[in-house]
């Protein structure tokens, strides 16, 4: 049994390997509205590393989103995202906890499987892993999305 913050979980990490292998893209690469285009872009600073080392040890690869969904605007050129990544485990103890905040602006929690999960992953046993980002920079040479 693993712990993050107040949750306790199994992770199956070979499966969870095996199954992002076989994904080319996750869902942000595969969405054409600008939201997602500014994500791909900015995708590989916008992770604190407390965060890469989570998905790593869960064996989720962090190019591979579930989905990604742009918030809102909260300055020029500053905006949150949400969005989410599974894994193959099962979630032993979960409750309305805190999130866990990882870096600047930064906070992520686990839940039961309830969201859209990458072609490879479904129909198996997922934990959910949820994120919220308040600092993506907007690197797109377009209007910015309130
Ligand atoms: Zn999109």
């Amino acid at each position: 049994m693993t712990s993050f913050g107040n949750w306790e979980f199994t992770c199956d990490l070979a499966r969870t390997c095996a199954a992002y292998a076989q994904v080319k893209h996750g869902s942000s690469e595969n969405c054409d509205c600008n939201g997602c285009r500014n994500f791909v872009r900015v995708r590989d600073t916008a992770f604190p590393d407390k965060f890469l080392r989570l998905l790593e040890n869960l064996g989720i690869d962090p190019q591979k989103d579930g989905e990604i969904f742009h918030c809102a605007q909260l300055s020029p050129g500053r905006h949150s995202y949400g969005g989410w990544f599974h894994f193959v485990g099962t979630l032993e103890k979960t409750g309305d906890f805190a999130p866990i905040e990882l870096g600047e602006g930064f906070i992520a929690w686990l839940c039961h499987s309830s969201a859209p999960a990458l072609s490879r992953l479904k129909g198996l046993p997922l934990v959910q892993v949820e994120f919220n980002a308040e600092n993506i920079p907007w690197l797109l040479n377009e209007p910015e999305p309130q």
